[in-house]
């Protein structure tokens, strides 16, 4: 029971497999979207590994070639342009995106401008003019250029113009290595249109004299400094790797989070369902961070839309199995409501039998008991008939010739067994409408005294006296049955044959006596032991002895009236074995007793 429905009824199921199937489809979508989100989860943080390992290495990259850059230039006993030059010339191969060139950087105060310039001019720079820019006595100036960018090279600006690029240079000079400065505004670019500027970053490198030949040995140069384009290097960079599976934002976190360095974003929607993850990048002297926020390419648009098809794939498998419930309970109410109606119609069927049956119950009775009458009426006119004939035979047959005397004979018997007929009709018809007048009967005494009537109408027959019951029923009625079934048994005997009869009773069951009477006579075919118990119905081999086929009839009636059944079997010596049954009146049997004659 589920809420009170069975669910062995077809509404009861049908809801079942409603509610259990969209339960069961929910539960599986939820798994797979949350093995979904597991997997994006994944996905999203592989992703921003990568996207800072990449971006990591390519700064490392760029700043190991400006520092081997710096190391050649510091080795040059003399460094003139041709041999900036030379050195620089590797970096139009090296791939470095964003890159706008590498620079010579040198300081000078106020008062040694005129000689440094003089002597950067010397060195093949010949229209070198340094402008020191208003920011103090010191001062850095570009006095060798190499753009990589395809701009046209700067010479003679004053780097303290920018403080980020000053600053880098002091780190860098500080910590003897290569530093990174803070995001700012390339001096070359400010010429360029607003939309097209970009924030930037220097690569500083310090530059130290390491050739035993040159005058300034062991000293410090000035600077090799390489712009980058924030914006032009991480399209470079992260577009190659990340495509269009993540949206990257490069922040300086100097500058705060409101003005992002560069952004790639590619050309598909940010998929908001999972969050973005930050980055942090070191890069020399100092560490950038990345947002690195998911696409909806991250993940196969298969792969995302699992748990919404096999959410829709349990829905249509519920609704196909609520229909093939539907159907079967359909179908099972079609054939019990075809039962119903065969029941109803069998129903009718054995009433009408049973009415059928009644009627023709009732007019056999009314023929039966017609008969009886007929028979009745018969009886007087036929006793004067065999009276006459009687007579007639006594007093005029010695005077009458043959002929006629046999003429008479056969008048006379067929007379006789006009009144045997009669007879039995009367008793078939008494058996059948008779009133029961019980009474206990001992059905030895009334065996004896039917045998003492009927052992002078043959040769002195073989009789056996068993124990016999003492029942309740009609005496006289009882008598009709023994009598039929003894006076058969001493009738049907065979040719040279002495007669026998043995009557003998039994406990049947708890509450049936079995009554046998058994002979040593003609038998009975075996196909025909049921039919002799119809009226006027006589077995194979009987046409040589009287009879009119009623006897077995009338029995039948009387054992069935008193509660009883009534059978035949052949003897296992020979001959029949009558048997019928009787309701136990009184539970005791009387006492057995052999005789060789009716009177023993
Ligand atoms: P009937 O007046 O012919 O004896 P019953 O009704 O008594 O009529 O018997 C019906 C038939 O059953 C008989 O005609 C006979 O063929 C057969 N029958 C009855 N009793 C015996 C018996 N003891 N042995 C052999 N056949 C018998």
């Amino acid at each position: 029971m589920i809420g009170g429905w069975s669910v062995r009824s077809a509404p009861g199921a049908l809801v079942l497999v409603i509610v259990l199937g969209v339960a069961g489809t929910t539960m599986a979508a939820l798994a797979l979207r949350h093995a979904d989100e597991d997997r994006a989860d994944r996905a999203g943080a592989q992703q921003t590994m990568l996207v800072q390992q990449v971006v990591s290495a390519e700064i490392r990259r760029y700043s190991t070639t400006l520092a081997d850059l710096a190391a050649a230039v510091g080795s040059q006993a003399e460094l003139e342009s041709a041999e900036f030059t030379a050195i620089t010339a590797p970096i139009d191969q090296e791939r470095l995106p964003g890159a706008t060139g590498v620079s010579l950087v040198v300081p000078a105060t106020d008062a040694e401008i005129p000689a440094v310039q003089s002597y950067w001019r010397a060195r093949g720079i010949s229209g070198l003019t340094l402008a020191p820019a208003a920011t103090g006595p010191d001062h850095r100036f570009i006095v060798l250029n190499r753009p990589i960018d395809g701009s046209s090279p700067m010479y003679g600006r004053d780097v303290r113009a920018s403080p980020a690029a000053t600053d880098a240079m002091t780190a860098a000079r500080d910590a003897h290595a290569v530093a990174v400065s803070r995001a700012f505004r390339l001096l070359r670019d400010a010429q360029l249109p607003l939309r097209e500027q970009q924030l930037s970053f220097a690569l500083a490198a310090p530059v130290y004299a390491t050739s035993p030949d040159a005058p300034d040995n062991g000293r410090f140069r000035g600077w090799l400094v390489m712009g980058l384009r924030g914006g032009n290097f991480l399209h470079q960079v992260i577009g190659t790797v990340a495509r269009d599976t993540v949206a990257v934002t490069l922040y300086d976190p100097s500058l705060g989070r409101t003005t992002p360095v560069a952004t790639w974003q590619p050309n598909v929607a940010a998929d908001h369902s999972h969050p973005a993850r930050t980055a942090t990048v070191t890069v020399p002297q100092r560490a950038w961070e990345l947002t690195v926020q998911p696409t909806v390419r991250l993940l196969p648009a298969s792969a995302r839309d699992l748990d919404r098809i096999a959410w829709l794939i349990g829905l249509v498998i519920t609704a196909l199995l609520a229909a093939l419930i539907r159907t079967v309970s359909t179908a099972r109410d079609r054939a019990l409501k075809r039962v119903d109606e065969a029941t109803v119609a069998l129903r009718d069927d054995i009433h009408r039998r049973e009415e059928v049956e009644h009627q023709l119950r009732q007019r056999e009775s009314e023929l039966v008991g017609f008969a009886g009458v007929i028979a009745h009426d018969l009886r007087s006119p036929l006793a004067r008939i065999t009276g006459y004939a009687d007579f007639l035979r006594d007093e005029a047959g010695p005077r009458l010739d043959p002929v006629h005397r046999d003429f008479l004979e056969r008048l006379y018997g067929g007379a006789e067994r006009m009144r045997s007929l009669i007879d039995d009709l009367l008793d078939y018809a008494t058996a059948d409408n008779r009133e029961l007048t019980t009474a206990r009967v001992d059905l030895r005494d009334l065996a004896e005294d039917v045998l003492a009537e009927r052992v002078g109408d043959s040769v002195e027959p073989t009789v056996v006296l068993d124990r016999l019951p003492v029942v309740e029923g009609d005496p006289t009625l009882l008598r009709q049955v023994l009598d039929n079934l003894i006076g058969n048994a001493l009738k049907y005997i065979r040719n040279g044959a002495d007669p026998y009869v043995r009557v003998a009773g039994a406990d049947q069951s708890p509450d049936q006596w079995r009554i046998d009477v058994v002979d040593h006579g003609i038998g009975i075919p075996e196909e025909q032991r049921e039919t002799v118990f119809t009226a006027f119905t006589r077995a194979d081999g009987s046409a040589g002895y009287p009879g009119t086929g009623l006897g077995l009839a009338i029995v039948q009636r009387i054992v069935e009236r008193h509660g009883g059944t009534v059978g035949v079997t052949a003897n296992p010596g020979g001959g029949s074995r009558f048997w019928f049954t009787l309701p136990k009146a009184v539970h005791q049997l009387s006492p057995s007793a052999t005789a060789t004659s009716a009177s023993s």
